[in-house]
Formats: structure tokens, sequence, C-alpha cells
């Protein structure tokens, strides 16, 4: 017998096999008990929730002559062929490979004609939003004058694609994620029918994986199967689903826990390079912190999962502050919300495992630290919420008193006056001074090491570089711009990164040992232009008197002229640079 993906197998042919959307399918039963019957449907919501299976059963218990409570038989000629596909009166549309006008305008022909076997005649447009715009309006025309007999059912991951006016026309069903605990319940009860053996675990680590669509969370089983001997260990479904092992969630976490930021980031390598999943890996911290918390809390709640908490879990529970856990699971969530657009989340990781590797952030505030026994998810996702507010508020006022930490320069002989901030202070001074004796090859020299720089730094220099990119060099200073203020002030304190990067440049370009000037992604638009409109006097007065005045024969109006149109050489070249 040739094998059938499980999710085939296991497809709802009723209703009531339709897990974790009672609502919807309650109120679809009571609509054909009722006859009330709209002529299109709606049903939106993520991949795997049972959208089509649901608009299949919705075609059978509307034909099938044996309905009882709304649900179809399912052993009727009709009910057998809808669910086998070959149901004339059924037609099933991918708009995904089918997004014309044609076959909208072929479908409003054929509308037109009687179901000829079946009572109603039903059309199942799945990913409906990927119909042109041509067939929209071809769509929207068939809906506006419904026929009797004939029902559309349009399904869709992305209901925002779909015009107002076709929404409007519909009877709209949003599906919603389903429970980790029913796809558990479900896998298990699938499990048992088979006569699989399974450690519990196993499950719950497939149901997260499968982020509330139980057509992937079946794919991960089929996976798991395949992969298991006889029995699905919870080893398999880590493998499987490329989540992380508790032994390495133990290691990081340690890691982090010791500030020890080389481990983080080489461990963090380690993760990627054995093809964890980004946004998997950041899920499994986030769920590991949120376990070390309910620990510390709760342990009855995790009685389940205990079994599989390592010696080294225990430890930091016991060890590790619950304000510390906060804070990390802040920085997590951060992370999250920034690896959602981007396709390189590499950066992002890294940034986020320095800043974990960082100890307590002393912005959060200690009222956070009182947890109650009962730590639900939700309480701990509003603590979060309160904790980023406290920390906004703590970091304006740190930005009114304390004192800026300083930075080792040259230009710190001028004592000049610093506002209070712990921000990180840009050098404009030295920023212009590398600007105005910029040199369009000096920065190309640069870029053109500039990879091979990255690869003769350690792990940790290596991740801060690369959340960094050259926008300026002169002869003898080069401007970084760092994506993230934190890492930026890292970067300027840091005398060992300083001079390793210094160290490599002059190696790889021969006699080239740049004043390396760091600055943030964010200020570059403004250096740039204030550079460009001139407003450079005041770095000119300071820095002229420190070095021999190179135009000291040009007159203001030539020197002016002269800046300007080093600035087109320069930023001519810059121009071509992608900036987001
Ligand atoms: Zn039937």
């Amino acid at each position: 017998m040739v094998y059938q993906a499980l999710y085939r197998v296991w497809r709802s042919q009723r209703f009531d096999d339709v897990i974790g959307q009672e609502a919807i399918t309650q109120t679809l039963k009571n609509a054909i008990t009722q006859s009330q019957i709209s002529h299109a449907y709606l049903f939106t919501g993520p991949r795997g929730t049972g959208k089509t299976s649901a608009a299949k059963i919705l075609a059978k218990a509307v034909n099938c002559p044996n309905s009882v409570d709304g649900e179809p038989c399912n052993e009727c000629e009709i009910c057998r062929s809808i669910t086998d596909g070959t149901q004339e009166d059924v037609i099933e549309i991918d708009a995904a490979s089918n997004n014309g006008v044609e076959e909208i305008r072929l479908i409003r022909e054929r509308a037109n004609y009687a179901p000829t076997q079946a009572q109603y005649k039903v059309y199942i447009i799945d990913e409906v939003h990927m119909l042109s715009t041509g067939a929209f309006n071809a769509l929207l025309k068939t809906l506006e004058e419904p026929k009797k007999n004939v029902i559309f059912i349009l399904a869709t991951t992305e209901p925002h694609k779909i015009p107002a006016t076709i929404i409007s026309r519909t009877q709209r069903f949003d599906f919603k994620r389903i429970d980790t605990k029913d796809i558990v319940d479900h896998l298990a009860y699938i499990l048992e029918k088979n006569e699989f053996s399974f450690e519990d675990e196993a499950l719950n680590v497939i149901a997260q994986a499968a982020e509330g669509g139980m057509r992937d969370a079946l794919s991960i089983l089929d996976q798991a199967i395949s992969f298991s001997d006889d029995i699905i260990t919870l080893q398999d479904a880590l493998e499987v689903t490329g989540s992380l092992t508790y032994d390495m969630m133990d290691r990081f976490i340690l890691a982090c826990q010791q500030e020890n930021t080389a481990e983080c980031l080489s461990l963090l390598d380690e993760m990627l390079a054995s093809g964890k999943e980004a946004r998997r890996l950041l899920e499994n911290l986030l769920l590991y912190c949120r376990d070390l918390l309910v620990y510390q809390k709760a342990p009855k709640l995790l009685a389940e999962k205990a079994q599989h908490f390592t010696a080294t879990f225990k430890q930091s529970a016991d060890e590790i502050s619950a304000q510390q856990i906060y804070s990390w699971i802040h920085i997590l969530n951060q992370a999250q919300n920034e690896i959602r657009f981007t396709t390189s989340p590499r950066i992002y990781l890294e940034v986020a495992a320095v800043k974990l590797s960082e100890g307590i952030s002393t912005e959060i505030s200690s009222s956070v630290d009182n947890a109650q026994p009962a730590d639900t998810q939700e309480l701990v996702g509003l603590k979060e919420q309160v904790t980023a507010l406290q920390q906004e508020i703590s970091q304006l006022k740190n930005r009114l008193e304390q004192p800026q930490q300083q930075v080792q320069t040259k230009t710190q002989q001028h004592k000049e006056k610093k506002p209070a901030s712990t921000a990180y202070r840009v050098p404009k001074k030295r920023v212009f001074k590398v600007l105005k004796e910029a040199r369009k090859k000096d920065l190309v020299n640069v870029k053109e090491i500039w990879e091979d720089l990255l690869a003769s730094l350690s792990v940790t220099q290596k991740a801060m570089l690369r959340a960094s990119q050259p926008k300026a060099a002169s002869p003898n200073g080069l401007v970084i711009a760092f994506d993230y203020e934190i890492i930026c002030k890292k970067a300027a304190n840091d005398q060992d990164f300083v001079l390793a990067v210094q160290n490599n440049i002059s190696r790889m370009i021969s006699d080239y040992v740049p004043d390396l000037v760091y600055i943030t992604d964010e200020s570059w638009p403004t250096l740039r232009q204030e550079f460009l409109s001139g407003h450079k006097d005041e770095a000119d007065e300071d820095e002229l008197t420190e070095q021999e005045e190179p135009e000291s024969t040009t007159t203001d109006e030539q020197k002016e002229d002269l800046a300007v149109s080093k600035a087109q050489d320069l930023f001519g070249e810059l121009a071509t640079i992608k900036e987001d």
C-alpha cells in the first residue's frame, strides 16, 4: 500500500472533527439545519487551521441527502465523490495557480448552469488573495448576482489583500490558531490509533513547532515517525523540528548567566551552523526562560515537563533572579520582532546574544521581580509591557541625569562640556575631520577588504563589526556606522576591538592605519547633511590648531568650493550604498 501522509488520512470529514474551531463549525451546522445558507463565505486564518477542510465538509453537508444535525453522512455517493474530488458540482480552484480573469469568467459562465448531480454547485477558491485585480472584478460581478443553488467559499491566509467590496458580500469566518494542547491531544489520539509509542514531551515540541497549524503538526509528526525507531522520543522531535536541545539551551543560558559574551556568540554560531532556524531558536529560548520563571515560582505547573529538566536547568532556576529572566525575555521578544521582516536574522541574533550576556539591564525595574505563583504566560506578557515602558522612562531619565561614559579618543584632549547622557555621543568633530579629507579611493579599499577583515576577527569582535558598515574614509581616518547604539558604545569602549580592527586593516591595506571613528547608523544622514551644508566651522577651528593647515593658501570661498566638490565626489560614491 502506498504510504499516505497523515494529514491526508486524518483530514477532518465532519464538522465535529475540525479541531479548535468549535464556534465556526457550530455556526455552520446551525445554518445548515436551519437552511440559512449564504451564497458566499470567506474563511480566513493561518495555514493548516482547517479552512479548506471545513469548506469541503460544508460542500458535503449542503448536498448530502442523509445529513444529520448539519453533518454530512460521508457514506453516500455524493459525499464520497466530494471527498475524492470527483464530484463535478464541487469545484476546487487554487488561486495561487489560476489567478487570471479567464478562469473566473469561466466560473461565471459555468455557474449559470444548474448543478447536475448535487443540490448545490459549490466553488471553493483557495488562496483567493492571489487573484489578479481583473479576476477580483469578475468575481465581484458573480457575487453581486448570486445564483440560486450556487455557493462560493473563498479561503485565504491573507484577508487584508482582499478588496473590501468582496469581503462585504461574503459571510466571514476567522479561523484561529489551534491551541498547542488541542494539537497535542489530537496527535496523541492519532498515534494511539496507529499503535505508535511516544514520549509526551515529543508531542509538545512538535505542536509548538507547528505554531497553531494542524497540517504542519501532522507533517512534522510524519517525519518524526519515519525518523524514529519504535518510539517517538523527545530527541526525535527536536531533531525533526530543528529545535534546540535542552543541552544546547542549558549551555547558552549558562553562558548568558556568566556574562560570557564570547561563549554566547560561539554557541550561537554552533546552533546556526547545525541548521537551527533563527525564529525557532528564539522561540525555544523564550520558552526556556518562561520555564525557568515558572519553575521558580510554581514548579507544580511544569510537572509533566519536569522529567526532562536537566541539573543545569534546575541550578539555573535556583540561581538566576527573576528580574534577570524578565530582562532576557524582553531582549528575546525584541529580537523576535526584529527578525520578522529581515532576510538576515543572524545579525539580530548576534546583537541579542551580546545583550543577553551583558548582565541585568539596570533599566529594568525591580518592581517586576515579585512574580506571583499564578505566573501565566499572559501575566508575563503584561509584565513585559510594563517593563518596556519602565525601561523607556528610565532611559529618558538617564539621558538627563547621568554623566556620559567617556570615549577613549584623541579628541578627549578637548575638555569640552559633554551633555549628561548614557547614550552614545557621536564624535562629530572627528567625523567631520574624516569627511573633510575623505577620498573615494580609501573607502573603496576598505570595502574591498571588509569581508576579510571580518574573517580575521574573534567571534565576539566579528559579531560587533558585522553590525556595521564603513561610511567614509580618508588617508588618516575611517568612519564606521553601527546598526545599534549599544554595539557602537561597546565597540568604542573596547580597546582590544579597536586595536584588532586597526591592526588587521593596516595588515590588509599597507601603510593604512586609520583613526577609527564610530557612529550610529541613525546619526549618519544628519551628519552627512550637516557636513554638506557647511556647518563644520567648529570642527575646522579646533582641528586646525592641532595639525598643519592643508588648505592654508586658499581663500574661504575656494575652500568652500573645494569642500563641496569633495563632498560631491565622496557622496557620489556613497549614494550607491543602499541605506535602509
Ligand atoms: Zn452523504
